[in-house]
């Protein structure tokens, strides 16, 4: 077996869920497990955790999925229905609908439902993606409260900007003062808002990256929050070789050496997730990712390939062919990796592909 291996740990889903819930006491936990749990399986984070009051997911199918493994939460979609034969399938299966369009709108207020359904109305606050603008806002809201197909009414809305200044404070009070004198309860704040914003009033709040123990921004390290990392991605050395000054290594001989340098050769290529520009952005001299050989960090060399990449275990002398590494995760935190290729530990995440073995631990 390739020893390629995503380790997802269920007591740090666990630990992670709980910081969330020291930030936000008062509020009811959307757990956001869109993107197959952000790249560690979706069933697999939805029992790690299983104590939030709720998921969030964007397809239907993953919806039933979590229904069916007896998941009794409430299950929302975040983008809602995308034809009208999926409300009757959303009416049957108890799960709730974001409403953002017209189109949406129309479907569900001419729809024949077994049910009523529990809509999330989204308001478009000022990031210009979903929902509906705050001049249409109430009325839509009265439409919904006057269908028979409506069960109950969320109001909820998204922050473009939470985890850097400016910050929340403009769309929040459009948000707020759109649905003055409105009791019904409200849904906002992901991650960013969550730890930046912990006296935020929200009935729900919707956590993701960091239940996954990563960061939105390389200003707020997830350890700084006391946030663990759920998935190592580790592998192995898979070969040694040492060259010489002025050899070169890899496609395009992207790195040559200026002294004697041992290369380790890792089982871990961008077909299985890892980015190939790590480590060579912007510079003819590139400095490498962090990479961990056993128990080490040192840096990626050269250019990632398909299915391996190399590292420089010039001063890991124990390091040889089985010797144990980690792409990424509690000592090579995965932002330190998506910052050297220019992205965020999001992307990586989502991006492990299936030939990635999943192991679940505790
Ligand atoms: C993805 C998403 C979240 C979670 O965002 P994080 O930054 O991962 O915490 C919350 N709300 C909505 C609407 C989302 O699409």
């Amino acid at each position: 077996m390739r020893p390629i291996v995503a380790t997802i740990s269920k007591s740090a889903l666990q630990h992670n869920l709980s910081v969330v819930k020291q930030h936000a006491p008062y509020s009811k936990i959307m757990a956001v497990v869109k993107a197959n749990g952000y790249g560690h399986g979706l069933l697999n984070v939805a029992n790690g955790l299983s104590a939030a009051d709720g998921f969030a997911v964007l397809g239907i199918s993953e919806a039933i999925i979590l229904r069916e493994a007896g998941f009794k939460q409430t299950i929302l979609l975040l983008e809602g229905v995308f034809c009208a034969d999926e409300l009757k399938v959303v009416a049957d299966y108890n799960i709730d609908i974001v409403v953002h369009s017209r189109v949406q709108l129309d479907m569900l207020l001419s729809a024949e439902l077994s049910k009523p359904v529990h809509v999330h109305l989204k308001m478009n606050s000022g990031m210009n993606r979903l929902g509906f603008t705050t001049d249409q806002y109430v009325a839509v809201f009265s439409q919904l409260k006057s269908s028979s197909n409506v069960a109950d009414i969320t109001f909820m809305t998204h922050f473009a900007t939470a985890d850097k200044d400016p910050g929340i404070e403009i769309p929040l009070a459009l948000f707020q003062q759109t649905i003055k004198g409105l009791e019904q309860p409200v849904s906002m704040a992901n991650s960013a808002t969550i730890l930046r914003y912990p006296n935020l009033q929200a009935d729900w709040v919707r956590p993701g990256i960091m239940l996954y123990g990563a960061s939105t921004v390389s200003s707020m390290p997830a350890a700084a929050f006391d946030l663990k990392p759920v998935m190592q991605l580790s592998s192995e050395i898979i070969a040694v070789q040492s060259i010489q000054a002025g050899e070169s290594i890899g496609y395009g001989n992207r790195f040559t050496a200026t002294k004697t340098t041992r290369i380790g050769v890792v089982a871990c290529g961008y077909a299985d997730g890892y980015p190939r520009h790590a480590g060579l952005l912007g510079s003819q001299h590139p400095h490498g990712a962090p990479i961990a050989v056993s128990g080490k960090v040192t840096r990626t060399l050269g250019r990632v390939s398909m299915d391996m990449l190399f590292c420089d275990i010039t001063d890991i002398p124990e390091a040889d062919i089985g010797s144990p590494v980690e792409l990424w995760g509690k000592q090579v935190p995965v932002d330190t990796v998506a910052e050297a290729a220019d992205t965020v530990g999001y992307e990586l995440l989502c991006a492990v592909s299936p030939r990635v073995q999943i192991k679940v631990v505790d």
